[in-house]
């Protein structure tokens, strides 16, 4: 089951409502196989959606971490909810809508009581908001989406 995640810049208010993990009909057969495969809807963008059922269809290992993540530009720290995937060796490049650098994951880290920090995946670099340069960012919600 998947979780909503409404995050806000504890200063500014800039912010991001996003649907992360996976729901129940995210089985790897659903997603991949079949007639309409259910990654022409998580993905935009038709190149790599082809490419990505293309790899499956030749027997290439899709590895079981899929699901909605957090993605942020690494360059003006805006963030975006997009659908996380690896066949064989090949993972969706997303870039960004203003700058199109190709986007990063993000991830929760600790922050003070109430507020979370997100953190580059991989990296030793905190996400900072694009509008004040804040790192840190208040949940605002919370529930299970299936
Ligand atoms: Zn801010
Ligand atoms: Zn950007």
């Amino acid at each position: 089951m998947g979780q909503r995640h409404d995050l806000r810049c504890s200063k500014c208010g800039y912010e991001i409502d996003a649907m992360l993990g996976i729901g129940m009909l995210y089985s790897p057969e659903n997603i991949f196989t079949g007639q309409t495969p259910l990654l022409n809807e998580l993905v935009d963008d038709q190149l790599t959606v082809k490419e990505a059922l293309k790899r499956v269809k030749l027997g290439e290992t899709i590895a079981d971490d899929y699901g909605h993540a957090l993605y942020a530009c690494p360059k003006d720290f805006y963030l975006f909810e997009k659908f996380y995937f690896k066949v064989g060796s090949f993972e969706p490049k997303y870039h960004c809508q203003y700058c199109d650098t190709v986007l990063e994951q993000v991830t929760f880290a600790k922050g003070t009581a109430g507020t979370t920090k997100l953190k580059f995946i991989g990296q030793d670099k905190f996400w900072q908001c694009p509008r004040c340069g804040n790192d840190a960012m208040v949940e605002t919600a919370f529930e299970n989406w299936d």
